[in-house]
């Protein structure tokens, strides 16, 4: 059995399982080109601590052999015209460790802000689709015309190099009412979607600022119940039980349970931490097994600590909903398999029949976002 064929079996072993291990997160070089309101990244950025390229490799192995078939790499920005503490630009170390990752049978995604990125520089697609990259997540910052323009043609590029493209939104009471037209805008030309409620304890993807910009409950509701009608298509990353359950847990009071590992995030130095917020102290090779007792002693108290989050990434990782993502496996295998075109076909028929049956969902692109 191939390398890459194991690797599947393994994934979707741990997505059925009980207390799988399902999704590792490696934060790469911290750095990036924009200041996000929400975001702390930047201002942890050392390059002396970043991992080399090898160390990198060396993460993913640790992962691998310890069940991990899904790969969330993150910057900083993965493409910002940068070096690395080993002289070698930001990309250059992207594509070593996605095609690392890879070679090994994970299920590789890189987060960007997109913006070196560019639907008239084709060698950048041809070189992450060598490397063999499967999905690559746009994050959309500028609330423009302008600014969605650019992620959903840089999203159809990637489409059209077997790329499953996908828009992120972080979702705030300012940006919530644009999500819809967001959505359906990318569902339109074939690209997938995707939001999160923005966070606001102080640490990585999160800065901490009054819990007002936190959409409130009716506001969430909105949102989801739009995008889980969208997601019958195919078009939504986030599972059912994000969709349906989050608002439950108004303002980000979800806590994770301490006594399973469905994610990990490995950070600055090697550190193994429970997530983006809460680190544990321990580094790779500071235990063999997740049924270690210091690690579990240490997630533990990190986790009792914690005041709560709802990071979309890690509450469905501990939530799968494996039936309700049948229909978005469908679309992003036809991506992968070539059949954007018809994808994006697709896209514009669900479209449709979702505007349909919530008129008052859609503005229209033109009132919603300013050029
Ligand atoms: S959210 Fe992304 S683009 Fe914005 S500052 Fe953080 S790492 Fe950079
Ligand atoms: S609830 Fe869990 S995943 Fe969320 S910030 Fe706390 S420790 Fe991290």
């Amino acid at each position: 059995m191939s390398e890459r064929f194991r690797g599947y079996l393994g994934l979707a072993r741990q997505f059925v399982k009980p207390n799988g291990h399902r999704l590792a997160v490696i934060e790469g070089n911290q750095d990036c080109n924009r200041d996000c309101s929400y975001c702390e990244v930047p201002y942890h950025y050392n390059p002396d601590t970043e991992l080399t390229v090898g160390q990198t490799q060396n993460a993913i192995d640790w992962l691998y052999s310890r069940g991990y078939r899904v790969l969330s790499y993150l910057g900083g920005e993965p493409f910002a015209p940068f070096k690395t503490k080993e002289g070698i630009s930001f990309t250059r170390h992207t594509l070593e460790v996605v095609e690392h990752a890879k070679r090994k049978g994970m299920l590789v995604n890189v987060t960007t802000n997109g913006d070196y990125l560019s639907s008239g520089r084709p060698e950048q697609m041809e070189e992450l689709e060598a490397v063999g990259l499967d999905s690559l997540t746009l994050t959309l910052h500028s609330y423009t015309r302008a600014g969605l323009r650019h992620l959903i043609e840089v999203g159809q590029a990637a489409a059209e190099h077997r790329i499953i493209p996908t828009i992120q939104t972080i979702m705030t009471r300012d940006t919530s009412y644009k999500i819809p037209t967001i959505a359906v805008r990318a569902a339109k030309n074939g690209v997938l979607f995707r939001t999160g409620i923005v966070q606001t304890q102080g640490d990585g993807f999160s800065r901490k600022q009054n819990a007002r910009v936190i959409p409130g409950v009716e506001l969430q509701n909105y949102v989801f119940d739009f995008l889980r009608r969208l997601k019958r298509y195919g078009f939504v990353i986030n599972n059912m039980n994000y969709l349906r359950h989050a608002p439950e847990h108004y303002p980000n009071s979800w806590i994770c349970d301490p006594d399973q590992d469905p994610f990990v995030k490995i950070g600055a130095g090697g550190k193994v931490n429970v997530c983006s917020g809460v680190e544990t102290g321990m580094q790779i090779g500071d235990f063999m097994t997740f049924d270690d007792d210091e690690w579990r002693d240490r997630k533990r108290r990190g986790v009792a600590g914690c005041k709560g989050c709802m990071f979309h990434c890690y509450y469905e990782a501990e939530h799968p909903d494996v039936f309700g993502d049948i229909p978005l496996a469908i679309v992003s295998l036809a991506i992968r398999s070539g059949r954007h075109a018809l994808v994006k076909r697709w896209g514009q028929k669900a479209s449709e029949r979702v505007i349909r049956a919530m008129p008052g969902f859609y503005w229209g692109f033109e009132s919603i976002l300013p050029t």
